[in-house]
């Protein structure tokens, strides 16, 4: 068959995919309701192709779509569902040594037009224990039909070119070589929801992904201090936040004046303590509309140590401003792996656009590293905190964040 005929075949065939459930594998007596989120989750993601269709058989997720449809596009997609800890292509044949041989040798003729494969080694499993071939049996058999009807393949059981997997079930089985890794996690929606503070930076995106990949679904806030802040910084945030939710779903994004509050600071309170006094009036606000919101916890990029208002002292004043808890599941991360992170997820080159952060207006030239939470609230006791928290919440823009 030529590359020509191959690519037709192609066309005109059903996409299989093998979809594994991580973690959700061992949620015991729960594992129904993981598996049915994550096959909600996946129907969602495909809902934008004609002609897929999911469903779960023998603790496996089966996902069939039209062979006219772009094979690598629905692997994407589907590797972007969190709970998911890998992905095959494969074909399907009658659960017969006969059928499996013949499917096996057309597989590899494929695979043998599509890269450049010297070796092999078939890896059987008998899923259906009633099958009258045992695994090792179906191995060698299967290898054998192969050898003979691709003359330029050899066996190399130790570092072979392509591993043929072959699994037989109750009636079909199934062929094929990769596994593509997924996330792992859980599926979105198994666990509850958190605010996120996002900021355009390169932390703020990579830890709300990282809650949202243990299930929980997400609301968002970000703070400007426009005219000081641009127009274009707080479409960078929109931009940064489609991108998360081509992960975490379609979700809605709160938008807070800061600068009425920045400037009541600025007016009244030491020099040095503003951002800490700053990043405290962020959580109360976030805290606000997250009980609004039905949010269980607020969800932060903060990272030990990374700047003047991360410092121990520092979160210990910002955490005392609010009930909720906070997650930073960056906490103890190095900013290289975090910037890996945001490159994986694809986040990183959007954050990494030069626009301005409504923290970096009024910033103090000598910011307090160690503040005290005494001092802090003797200094806030000079403002009206509760009535500019009311204020900035009413003015809250409300943006529908739909994955990129
Ligand atoms: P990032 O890279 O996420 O901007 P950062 O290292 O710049 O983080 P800070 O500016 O101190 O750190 O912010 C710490 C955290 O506070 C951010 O990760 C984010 O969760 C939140 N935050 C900071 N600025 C904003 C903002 N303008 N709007 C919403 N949240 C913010
Ligand atoms: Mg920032």
């Amino acid at each position: 068959m030529n590359r020509e005929e191959t690519q037709k075949k192609e066309t005109n065939r059903e996409h299989i995919f093998i979809v594994r459930c991580g973690e959700v594998a061992l949620k015991g007596m729960n594992k129904p309701y993981f598996e049915r989120m994550l096959v909600e989750r996946i129907k969602k993601l495909l809902k934008k192709f004609d002609g897929v269709s999911v469903k779960r058989h023998e603790g496996l997720i089966f996902v069939r779509a039209d062979g006219v449809l772009d094979k690598q596009q629905i692997i994407k997609e589907i590797s972007k569902v969190f709970g998911v800890a890998s992905i095959s292509p494969a074909v399907e044949c009658e659960s017969t040594m006969e059928s499996i041989g013949e499917a096996a040798v057309e597989y590899m003729l494929e695979a043998i037009e599509e890269r450049n494969i010297k070796t092999f080694k078939v890896e059987a499993k008998r899923a259906d224990k009633n099958f009258p071939v045992k695994s090792p049996d179906i191995g060698r058999q299967i290898g054998a039909a192969v050898l003979k009807g691709c003359k330029v393949l050899k066996v190399d059981v130790h570092h072979p070119d392509c591993l043929l997997f072959v699994d037989v079930r109750h009636d079909t089985s199934y062929i094929f070589q990769d596994k593509i890794a997924g996330f792992g996690g859980l599926p979105l929606g198994t666990n509850g929801k958190g605010l996120s503070l996002l900021s355009g930076g390169i932390d703020s995106p990579v830890a709300t992904w990282m809650m949202a990949k243990r299930g929980m679904m997400i609301e968002a806030v970000h703070f400007h201090s426009y005219p000081y802040t641009s127009q274009r910084a707080q479409e960078k945030v929109e931009d940064l936040a489609k991108l998360v939710a081509t992960y975490c779903g379609r979700f809605k994004l709160h938008i807070i004046n800061l600068l009425p509050i920045q400037e009541q600071i600025v007016e009244h309170c030491p020099e040095e303590e503003t951002t800490i006094l700053v990043r405290r009036f962020m959580m109360r606000i976030a805290e606000k509309i997250a009980r609004d919101t039905g949010c269980n916890m607020l969800i932060t990029g903060e990272n030990l140590g990374q700047v003047a208002s991360q410092t121990a002292e520092a979160l210990v004043v910002t955490d005392a401003s609010v009930s909720m808890p906070v997650m930073r599941p960056l906490i103890a991360m190095d900013k290289v792996d975090i910037m890996d992170k945001a490159q994986e997820i694809g986040t990183y080159e959007t954050s990494i656009q030069p626009y301005e952060d409504c923290c970096t207006v009024f910033l103090p030239k000598h910011p307090a590293t160690k503040p005290k939470l005494e001092r802090i609230l003797a200094s806030e006791s000079k403002l009206d905190c509760e009535e500019l928290i009311k204020a900035a919440v009413t003015s809250e823009e409300v943006i529908d964040i739909y994955p990129e």
